[in-house]
């Protein structure tokens, strides 16, 4: 699917079990690599958010393509805990297809815990924050991050500006504007949690499971259901202000056609509006 946002164009692929994806070009990231699409290998930047294999099982597909095309490594963003499992399946990659050990180099692997911030140039910036999953689980705002002056120098020559910063004044802020909002796989926890998710122009979350005795699957297995979205939309009204929200990582076992009915019938008409389905 492709989605053409205002800003950038997405391209993204997310079902249940299957594979999840999600290609910011404009920006040089991808999201989770459960397959490892051509467009996707010239992305520098790589976010993992968990494990499992539908999110990661193509990390090393777009390592090893990188290095066939001659390009330098990405950087790919994993929760720390996962970090000595990536290595250990890399190097057994390796060892398969008996690549000699004076060839061999991990990954760039980088390990987050939330709270971290990494640049991927001097105006954007990524942070992590903890999602809640059966396993240890990362989400990632992607922010645009600019000076801007501060309201009493405004309307300054160049010049001066220049002066007053040899002096020492700061006579700028750092304004941090969040562009997207990543959530992998995830109960509706992370949202009540992380209520900064709201700000961002455009948030990718999960709805995996939308009926009614699908509940205790979805918790057990992790998951947000359909009523828990409902229930967070009742409990917290005004905290989901974004332009563009995805529902992705429906379950294989509906189509298309359920989905779009389902979620049109159940959600209020107002959040409707701001709704992409991811199917
Ligand atoms: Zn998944
Ligand atoms: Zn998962």
């Amino acid at each position: 699917m492709v989605l053409d946002l205002p800003h950038y164009s997405i391209t993204a692929f997310s079902i249940s079990a299957l594979a999840t994806y999600v290609l910011v070009p404009k920006l040089n990231s991808v999201f989770d690599l459960g397959e490892c699409i051509l467009e996707a290998v010239p992305l520098d930047h790589v976010f993992i958010s968990h494990a499992h294999g539908d999110h990661a099982r193509c990390m090393l597909r777009h390592e090893s393509l990188r290095r066939l095309f001659g390009m330098k490594p990405a950087t790919y963003y994993i929760p720390e805990q996962t970090l000595d499992g990536f290595n250990e399946l890399a190097r057994a990659w390796k060892t398969l297809e008996q690549v000699p050990p004076r060839n061999f180099e991990y990954p760039n692997f980088q390990p987050m815990k939330a709270g971290d911030v990494v640049w991927l140039h001097r105006q954007l910036a990524a942070k992590s924050f903890r999602a809640n999953h059966t396993l240890p689980s990362l989400g990632y705002t992607l922010y645009d991050v600019r000076k801007k002056l501060k309201p009493e120098f405004q309307g300054r020559e160049g010049r001066e500006l220049a002066a007053l910063r040899r002096e020492g004044v700061v006579f700028e802020n750092e304004v941090w504007l969040p562009l997207i909002t990543y959530i992998g796989d995830s109960t509706i926890e992370t949202l009540y949690r992380e209520q900064h998710v709201g700000e961002s122009e455009t948030l990718f979350m999960e709805i995996t499971f939308l009926m009614d005795d699908e509940r205790e699957i979805a918790r057990q297995r992790g998951h947000t259901h359909l009523d828990d979205l409902l229930q967070f939309l009742h409990d917290c009204p005004d905290v989901l202000q974004n332009e563009h929200i995805v529902l992705k990582h429906f379950s294989m076992r509906y189509d298309r056609r359920f989905i779009v009915q389902t979620l049109k019938s159940k959600l209020p008409s107002d959040f409707l509006e701001r709704v992409h389905i991811l199917v």
